[in-house]
């Protein structure tokens, strides 16, 4: 018995696929590449573009003739489109078995006991249902190095162009302890590196009871006093992951600039394993549409905490998101997005033409930036940011950086530097012996040519 899972979108999703596997294969069933070998097909979907929602679409009606020759078969539909519109994605594709939103992903065991056919099997594990949580450990995949693992879910910040608030809800941190234990858990399975996921990661807040607390208090756990925790944000998150013997990097999506403590900043220098990269979507440059789209800082905000980073931790990398044409942009204000561009000289940049989202704030707003105006903003802008990177790369050519080492694919392994750059470097036999396996070491690189999305370089052999 085998499924197969489909991920659309963001990182928080491909994590949420890491935990609906989990719960499948507690029923016995094992993974798929091929879908038409699968019992069970789950699709993980996204809802932040309406192509992604086409896609979804476009699957789940070609899932018809697949549900019909094989009605035993189990068709799940999971995620933020399953959230944001289930009851309509029900009438349309009847022969669907289970649509479960991204919300209710803790009530996904449950909902899995309930489908007859499972409920037949039984899970290997049974799970009880708790109000708190239902995350089972993630497992890697075989031979993955890196991971994501959730640390809270949902967001409060409702940024005007954003579905995300509504289809994810509200901010939920997990227990400190639950992290921990699924990080060591990850390392004993051979993962070097974990990126803590969250919509809005500075905002984690958890409480932990001390050692003395839980002894004392042995069996009363439930009912000890929230007040005699200590409250833990995410610069104490960082600490303790930090501890873990054996996980080499942390790195952490995603930061709102406005909830970027200097606690945070000041720990990311300060613990050895936090690499020096951070994605900190600034979204626009000009004031009047960061507050359009009610992002809760100013331009000037914004380039005033790059400056406090930059001087902190001189060798950060920096990576944001932007949007073009949000409803009002003129010339201007574009111009504005291109000259902070100039100013932070961000590593890299995901852009995206703005394109309104059905039950968030800006789809009130008139989308007045004509369609040809966005393309040619996003190409001045991607040309800007190409250029921004390449020149930062080449000032790579000839140092040497740290590299973990993530794939083999055969002509070249693959690795990221801590400042999350790609580096490909040829399979070398060092002093004519066999050819070592770079994956999951962490090497000396010299860095010999740089691109504008790749460096490659040579193993430094002198290091070992
Ligand atoms: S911070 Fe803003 S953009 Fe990010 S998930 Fe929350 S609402 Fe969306």
């Amino acid at each position: 018995m085998k499924y197969y899972i489909q991920t659309y979108g963001c990182q928080m999703n491909v994590a949420d696929a890491g935990e609906y596997r989990q719960h499948l294969q507690n029923y016995g069933f094992l993974p798929t590449e091929n879908l038409k070998e699968a019992q069970v097909v789950l699709i993980n979907t996204c809802t932040v573009r309406q192509h992604a929602e086409d896609k979804v679409f476009t699957l789940l009606g070609s899932l018809k003739r697949w549900k019909e020759k094989n009605p035993e078969n189990i068709l799940i539909v999971a995620g933020c489109v399953a959230q944001r519109i289930g009851e309509h994605l029900k009438r349309r594709f009847p022969y669907v078995d289970l649509v479960i939103g991204a919300k209710d992903i803790d009530y996904f065991p449950k909902a899995l006991g309930q489908l007859s056919r499972l409920g037949q099997l039984g899970p290997v594990s049974p799970f009880e249902l708790t109000s708190k949580s239902n995350h089972l450990a993630t497992q890697p995949l075989k031979h993955q190095i890196t991971t994501f693992v959730t640390i809270m879910r949902g967001c409060e910040n409702f940024c005007s162009y954003c579905i995300v608030p509504y289809v994810r809800g509200k901010e939920k941190s997990r227990p400190v302890e639950e992290i921990i234990s699924e990080i060591k858990c990850l390392v004993e399975q051979g993962v070097k590196e974990v990126t803590l996921l969250g919509q809005n990661v500075n905002s984690y807040r958890s409480r932990r009871f001390s050692p003395s607390d839980l002894e004392t208090h042995e069996g009363l756990k439930g009912q000890l006093q929230w007040a005699s925790a200590s409250e833990m944000n995410f610069a104490n998150l960082l600490e303790e992951v930090n501890k873990i013997q054996g996980l080499e990097r942390i790195r952490f999506v995603t930061s709102h600039p406005k909830d970027l403590a200097e606690k945070i900043i000041y720990a990311m220098r300060d613990l050895d394993k936090v690499c020096e990269h951070l994605h900190l979507p600034v979204q626009a440059g000009a004031n009047k549409i960061l507050e359009k789209m009610n992002r809760k800082y100013s331009r000037e905000d914004y380039l005033s905490l790059v400056e406090k980073i930059k001087k902190i931790i001189p060798e950060i990398a920096l990576t944001t998101d932007i949007i073009v044409g949000f409803p009002g942009e003129t010339e201007e204000d574009f111009a504005q997005t291109l000259d902070l561009v100039e100013k932070v000289e961000f590593d890299s940049a995901y852009t995206f033409k703005y394109s309104p989202r059905p039950g968030t704030g800006a789809a009130k707003l008139e989308n007045d930036v004509p369609q040809e105006v966005k393309e040619e903003r996003l190409k001045r802008l991607n040309e800007l940011g190409k250029k921004i990177s390449e020149r930062k790369n080449q000032k790579l050519v000839g140092t040497k950086q740290e590299v973990l080492f993530e794939k083999d694919n055969k002509q070249k392994f693959e690795g990221r530097t801590r400042t999350n750059k790609i580096v490909f470097v040829s399979p070398v036999s060092p002093a004519g012996g066999e050819e070592e396996n770079l994956v999951g070491k962490i090497v000396k690189v010299e860095i010999t040519q740089a691109y504008a999305h790749s460096l490659i370089g040579i193993i430094d052999y002198s290091d070992y």
